[in-house]
């Protein structure tokens, strides 16, 4: 198993921020194993969530998942926390998933409409699980991409975040009924 669940102690995790990284003490929000699986549940019909699991399941790296309110739901690639000694044992990286910042559709995204509410939990965790799953197929573009836009390329990480939707979280929200960006941004 390559997915490893995150919830017994304060992590100690650098954050990529769009121009500078710096350490930050994210406290875990509530039971890690019990939001995963409802996330999971709610996404149950999406056959890209689905592989995404399995892809990262199967590879050899470790991918972490904490849930805190104390970031931004990001993905932390695993170069980034290779010589952290706690850390380096999340090779595929860790996704951060921030349950009170769920994803608001805007009127840019296709399907929008007045009354469709913030999407489902799982969107987010699965967005970041598609960064891990790019750091497991395309290993060398993803490190390379993720350090210049770690080093502020802001174009770099356009690529990473359109690469993502285009592959997993607008096929996602696609298969489930829900409205997606059309771009990064919108
Ligand atoms: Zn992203």
């Amino acid at each position: 198993m390559a997915l490893k669940l995150i919830q017994n102690a304060a992590l100690e995790a650098p954050a990529q921020g769009a121009e500078t990284m710096h350490i930050g003490a994210y406290k875990p929000r509530g039971d890690s194993i019990d939001q995963y699986m409802t996330c999971r549940e709610i996404l149950g019909s999406s056959s890209t969530a689905t592989l995404i699991e399995k892809t990262l399941m199967e590879s050899d790296k470790v991918v972490g998942v904490l849930f805190t309110d104390q970031a931004d739901s990001m993905h932390i690639p695993g170069h980034v926390l290779e010589a952290h000694d706690t850390l380096k044992i999340y090779t595929g990286g860790i996704a951060l998933v921030n349950p009170a910042s769920p994803l608001n559709p805007s009127s840019k995204w296709r399907g929008y409409s007045d009354d469709c509410g913030s999407l489902p939990l799982g969107v987010s965790l699965f967005h970041e699980l598609g960064h891990a799953k790019q750091g497991v197929e395309k290993t060398v573009w993803y490190n390379e991409t993720t350090r210049a836009a770690m080093a502020g390329d802001k174009t770099a990480r356009l690529s990473i975040e359109q690469d993502n939707l285009a592959s997993h979280e607008n096929k996602i929200c696609d298969e489930m009924g829900l409205p997606y960006r059309r771009k990064y941004e919108d």
